[in-house]
């Protein structure tokens, strides 16, 4: 496993794309994402808080760090002097806490809406409704310590790679229906689309993401 030559590969492959890379370290150890920061890759993408934490502490100031798991909202506070984008914003009340919490950092979270896109009943995030219902709603509009600049969804767990490219299109075709229907403001700056995996990354690409998220391609299977 070299990570530096995966990366490379990665990158080659998305070359002529709007997609940046996140390297999603959960689970793996400082010494390999100091491998991949030293290959130049420095966003990484963790989906727990603690962990995240206690990477950040030790690792180079100028790594962007991206929450990309399921966020319960007694984790917010840990994180919210540092983190750079949550991916996995599923209700207003953990926005109200993100909000509050980075207030307190005098800062302001970029924050995606995790929407629901996949045939499973596993997945966490919004409905496109819903979605909807949040930006419309007076709360959401009195935030000034968040910002949402985009979606992101999952595709169904499957080999069907058809089924997978629909998922994705769905995504950037809802994408494309709010970004004409909200006008930017303070809270809104609709510009990034996260998804794709190391599966279908190629394919999330192809269909306009902005942001995948690439794990076991670059590190090897957890
Ligand atoms: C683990 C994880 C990934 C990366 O998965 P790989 O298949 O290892 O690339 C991407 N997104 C989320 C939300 C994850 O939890």
């Amino acid at each position: 496993m070299n990570i530096a030559e995966n990366i490379h590969t990665i990158l080659n492959s998305l070359e002529g794309t709007s997609a940046k890379l996140i390297a999603v370290t959960k689970t793996k150890p400082i010494e390999l994402l100091q491998e991949a920061y030293d290959a130049n890759c420095k966003i990484f993408g963790e989906n727990k808080v603690q962990e995240m934490v206690s990477k950040w502490e030790v690792l180079p100031k100028d790594i962007q760090w991206h929450l990309i798991g399921h966020l319960q909202t007694n984790k917010v506070k840990y994180m919210a002097e540092f983190v750079s984008m949550i991916h996995s914003v599923d209700s207003l009340k953990l926005l109200q806490e993100i909000d509050k919490q980075a207030a307190k950092h005098a800062r302001v979270i970029d924050c995606l809406l995790q929407i629901y896109i996949a045939k499973e009943e596993t997945k966490f995030g919004l409905s496109q409704e819903e979605a909807i219902a949040l930006l419309e709603s007076e709360s959401f509009k009195a935030m000034k310590n968040i910002r949402i600049v985009g979606l992101m969804g999952m595709a169904t767990n499957t080999d069907d790679l058809t089924q997978i490219r629909l998922e994705f299109r769905g995504l950037k075709t809802f994408f494309d229906s709010l970004k004409s229907t909200f006008t930017n403001t303070e809270n809104v700056a609709l510009s990034e689309i996260s998804m794709g995996m190391s599966g279908d990354y190629l394919i999330a690409a192809e269909e306009g993401s902005t942001l995948v998220r690439v794990g076991s391609a670059i590190f090897g299977h957890r």
